[in-house]
């Protein structure tokens, strides 16, 4: 037997709890049919412009990709309007929000701060850092209390992050209240960094102009002391490929670039991700598709007596009214009809469960399913 033994940290780990499968649940419940709205991926698929770029690019594959991805970084800069030295590209945002909990974080002697609930990665990447978690609760309406979180922020505190919009919420906090949180923020621990995470940032407000009045990106306004993350996971439809990226200082991401794995964001993920910049149409039938039937969605949602969160991103949050089955009796009974969505016990929202915006047909066969669920979950499913 061999005898290695493992960090504590890793020891001790609740891992990430990722959705279930179409071809886990196909398998289990011998279905045909499987809908799968539990990782707010695309209703639309993958973008036509990048299917045809990795066909085109496929060939390639045998080569490594150039150091440092730069046509990805000067896309992205002209894009935002920043200097190309701020952006950094990443195997997802997960590995940005990684690196940068590592980058600046020492293990045993800083700490970070977030909310609680909030997007898992920020806690557990910290963990496996070894890296202590100071946490504030969400108010009871899942709003952010930025005087409360400011509040726990020590002279230890090296990252404070805030997932604008949220998740699991799609609670979207007014553009003025995260600047006055970045300035307080300089004032009281000019050594942290706020990180602020608008991976569904796209999806904001109830028209096209949404964006621009809730993203500090998009309104030129990102502080020295903040970093922005977006991804290429949501509204470019490209989650499989992996491809997130960060406007940062300029230091920072120099270091970035020194200390991260050289090649992280492969040549058909560049490729891919070249191509979603270029496909606007694709872009704009994403974003007003999920703007459109998240309006249906939540209004049909409450009709059917679920108490359902106003939501700023591509998903829903909701929970099964007063008298109905619990959410994960819901949750279970859906998966036995083949529609997969999101349980929240990981995000410590037992009673809640999160769906992503589908299309308009996948939305129609989870709102029947859910009926008959709310109606009857024991009940046998309609063949
Ligand atoms: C989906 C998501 C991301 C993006 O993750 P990728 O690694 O880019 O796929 C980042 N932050 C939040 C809050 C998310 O929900």
């Amino acid at each position: 037997m061999p005898s290695f033994s493992v960090r504590p940290e890793i020891a001790a780990l609740d891992p990430y709890v990722p959705g279930l499968s179409i071809e886990e649940i196909r398998r289990r419940y011998q279905l045909e049919n499987v809908i799968k709205l539990a990782s707010n991926e695309n209703p639309l698929g993958t973008p036509p412009l990048a299917v045809e770029a990795l066909r085109r690019c496929a060939a390639g594959a045998f080569r490594y990709p150039q150091s440092g991805n730069p046509r990805l970084r000067a896309a992205l800069a002209g894009l935002h309007g920043v200097d190309d030295g701020r952006i950094a590209v990443g195997n997802g945002s997960d590995e940005i929000l990684d690196m940068l909990i590592r980058m600046l974080a020492e293990p045993g002697r800083d700490n970070i701060v977030c909310f609680q609930p909030c997007f898992s990665i920020y806690p557990i990447q910290s963990r496996i850092c070894g890296v202590e978690i100071r946490r504030q609760p969400l108010n009871a309406d899942f709003s952010f209390d930025f005087d409360a979180l400011l509040e726990i922020v020590t002279d230890s505190t090296r990252l404070v992050f805030v997932t604008t919009p949220d998740n699991p919420s799609g609670y979207c906090p007014p553009r003025e209240d995260v600047l006055a949180l970045a300035a307080r923020l300089a004032d009281k621990a000019p050594q942290a960094l706020l990180v602020i995470d608008e991976a569904y940032m796209d999806f904001a407000g109830d028209d096209a102009d949404g964006e621009r009045r809730f993203s500090l990106l998009a309104s030129g306004d990102v502080p020295d002391n903040a970093v922005v993350c977006r991804t290429f996971s949501k509204s470019y439809g490209l989650a499989g490929m992996r491809i997130g990226y960060a406007v940062l200082p300029e230091e920072l991401a120099q270091y970035y670039w020194r200390a991260r794995l050289p090649f992280s964001v492969n040549v058909l993920a560049e490729e891919a991700a070249l191509a979603a910049l270029r496909d606007t149409a694709f872009r704009e039938a994403t974003l007003s598709l999920v703007r459109a039937e998240r309006r249906r969605l939540t209004l049909r949602l409450s009709e059917l007596g679920c108490a359902v969160r106003p939501s700023h991103a591509n998903f829903l949050l909701f929970r099964p009214g007063d008298g109905a089955p619990d959410a994960r009796t819901c949750f279970e009974a859906l998966l036995r009809r083949g529609i997969i969505i999101r349980p929240l016990g990981s995000y410590q929202l037992p009673d809640h469960l999160r769906v992503s915006i589908g299309t308009e047909q996948e939305n129609n066969a989870f709102l029947a399913a859910l009926e008959d669920v709310l109606r009857d979950p024991a009940a046998a499913p309609r063949a």
